[in-house]
């Protein structure tokens, strides 16, 4: 079965994308669960945060380097936002391709439920 975040990577199964490059691509969260919601993906499927290798970390720079100029757009940058990683069941991971979750326009709690 195909993992639904390379589907959309690869642009057969539709998103609102906001960014798309040749690495990483961003598109807004299906079920927001704040003004901003937006999932910031490795193009490459990598499953899940356990899976990070030191030899992956230009690509990780480079989504936490969209995540903020995204925040910039989305006129969140001076409030404040959260980058949010959830990893294996108890955090609530639901697709096994890791996503960056850029929540904002909203102030939030902590810690997180
Ligand atoms: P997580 O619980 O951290 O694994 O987050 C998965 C996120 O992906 C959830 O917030 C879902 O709402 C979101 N999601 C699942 N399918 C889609 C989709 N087709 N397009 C956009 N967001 C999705």
């Amino acid at each position: 079965v195909a993992c639904i975040f390379c589907e959309i990577v690869a642009g057969r199964v539709p998103s609102q994308s906001v960014y798309h490059s040749e690495d990483v691509t961003a598109f807004r969260d299906i079920d927001p669960k704040a003004p901003t919601h937006i999932l910031i993906v490795p193009n490459r499927h990598i499953a899940f945060l356990a899976d990070v290798k030191s030899s992956d970390g230009e690509l990780l720079a480079r989504i936490v380097e969209v995540a903020n100029d995204l925040a910039r757009q989305e006129g969140i940058a001076q409030s404040g936002y959260r980058l949010v990683v959830n990893s294996g069941p108890d955090a609530g991971q639901t697709v096994a391709h890791l996503h960056v979750h850029l929540l904002g326009g909203r102030p939030m709690t902590w810690p997180p439920g």
